[in-house]
C-alpha cells in the first residue's frame, strides 16, 4: 500500500513540477497541453505541418525538463497525497474555464395590466421586430416542420394550440416549450365565444387551463400565466365584445389579435385543386415578408400553406434586420 502510494505520489508530483515548468518558462501555454486539454474537453484543432515541427521541439524541450526533474525529485519517494492533490486543485484552479453559455437574458417580471377593451393587434411600433404567431395545432407534419425551421433559424415564437390539439401532440408542445416557445391558451374546443354564455365562455378557457396543466405541467402554466398570460380567441370571435374581452380579464389574460393574418387575405383566395400547396405557401410568404413591420403580430396557422416557406420567411425578415420573438417581447 504504502508503496503504491509513494509510486503515485511520486507520478503526480512530477507532473506538477513539470506542469510549472512548462508555465514558468513560458514555452507552451498550459491549456493547450495534452492534459489540460481532456481536462477542458475542448475540440482538437488540425495542426498545420509546420506546427507539428514547432510541436516536435516543445516536446523535446517537456521531455528535456522533466528528465532533469526527476534526477532532481530522485530519493524524495514518498509525500503526503492530500497536499499533492490540493497542489493539483489549486494549480487547475489557475487554468481560465469557458464562460457557462446563457440561454436567455433575464427579465425582470412585467406586470401585467389586463387593460385592454379589445384584443390587441399591434406590439410596440418602435420596436425593431415581430411576433409570429401560430394557431391550432392540428396538423403534425407541419408542427414539426414549424418546430425545426424556428430552431434552425433560432427564433422563438408565440403558438396557440387548442386544449384538444395540446392533448394529440403532447409530446411536441413540450418540445417546444423546451424550445423556448410560448404555448397559450386557444381555448379547450376552439367554440366561437361570442355564441356561448359566459360560463361555457369561462369553461372554454379553463378547459384549457386544465388540459395545459396535464399535458405541460402546473409549473409551465403558472409560468404561463405571470410571463405571457395570452390568450387567442377562435376566430377572432369576442375580439372587440366588450363581454368576452370582460370574461378573459377577468380571468388575468391579455387577448391577442394580429396586424397580419394569411387565412382569409392568401390562402383562400386560391383555389385549391388548381394550385399547388408550394404555389400558395409562395404566395403566403411574400405577404408574411411584406407584413413584417415593426410591432406586426402576424397570424400563421400550422398547416403546409404556412409553413412550407417558413426558413424562407424567417431569413428574410431576418436579412431585413428585424427580429422575430414571442409576442410578450413584443408588447409594450
Ligand atoms: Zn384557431
Amino acid at each position: 500500500m504504502d508503496f503504491f502510494v509513494a509510486r503515485k505520489g511520486r507520478t503526480v508530483i512530477k507532473l506538477v513540477i513539470a506542469f510549472t515548468i512548462v508555465f514558468q518558462m513560458n514555452m507552451t501555454p498550459i491549456a493547450s497541453s495534452g492534459f489540460a486539454k481532456e481536462l477542458e474537453n475542448e475540440p482538437k484543432e488540425e495542426k498545420k505541418v509546420s506546427d507539428l515541427s514547432a510541436d516536435n521541439r516543445e516536446e523535446d524541450k517537456n521531455e528535456e525538463s522533466l528528465k532533469r526533474m526527476e534526477s532532481l525529485t530522485e530519493g524524495i519517494g514518498y509525500l503526503n497525497v492530500s497536499l499533492i492533490g490540493e497542489a493539483m486543485e489549486a494549480f487547475f484552479k489557475t487554468i481560465p474555464k469557458p464562460e457557462p453559455t446563457i440561454k436567455e437574458e433575464p427579465k425582470a417580471k412585467r406586470n401585467w395590466s389586463f387593460k385592454y377593451k379589445k384584443a390587441v393587434t399591434w406590439g410596440n411600433r418602435s420596436t425593431n421586430a415581430v411576433a409570429l404567431t401560430f394557431d391550432d395545432g392540428v396538423d403534425k407534419k407541419s408542427i414539426e416542420r414549424t418546430l425545426k425551421a424556428l430552431k434552425k433559424e433560432n427564433a422563438r415564437c408565440t403558438f396557440f394550440v387548442t386544449g384538444v390539439n395540446l392533448s394529440t401532440y403532447a409530446g411536441l408542445w413540450r418540445q417546444a416549450v423546451e424550445e423556448g416557445h410560448q404555448v397559450c391558451n386557444h381555448t379547450q374546443n376552439h367554440k366561437m365565444l361570442e355564441g356561448l354564455s359566459n360560463d361555457k365562455a369561462i369553461q372554454e378557457i379553463r378547459g384549457w387551463e386544465k388540459t395545459a396543466g396535464e399535458v405541460l405541467g402546473q409549473e409551465y402554466l403558472t409560468r404561463m400565466k405571470q410571463d405571457f398570460p395570452f390568450v387567442r380567441l377562435p376566430g377572432g370571435s369576442g375580439n372587440s365584445s366588450s363581454r368576452i374581452i370582460k370574461i378573459v380579464s377577468d380571468l388575468k389574460y391579455i387577448p391577442v389579435g394580429w396586424s397580419a393574418e394569411t387565412l382569409h387575405s392568401v390562402i383562400s383566395r386560391y383555389d385549391k385543386k388548381k394550385n399547388s400547396a408550394d404555389t400558395i405557401a409562395k404566395s403566403v410568404a411574400n405577404h408574411v415578408v411584406g407584413s413584417a413591420q415593426n410591432g406586426a403580430i402576424i397570424l400563421l396557422h400550422f398547416d403546409s400553406y404556412n409553413t412550407l416557406k417558413l426558413e424562407y420567411i424567417l431569413k428574410t425578415i431576418k436579412e431585413r434586420g428585424k427580429e422575430i420573438r414571442p409576442v410578450s417581447e413584443i408588447l409594450e
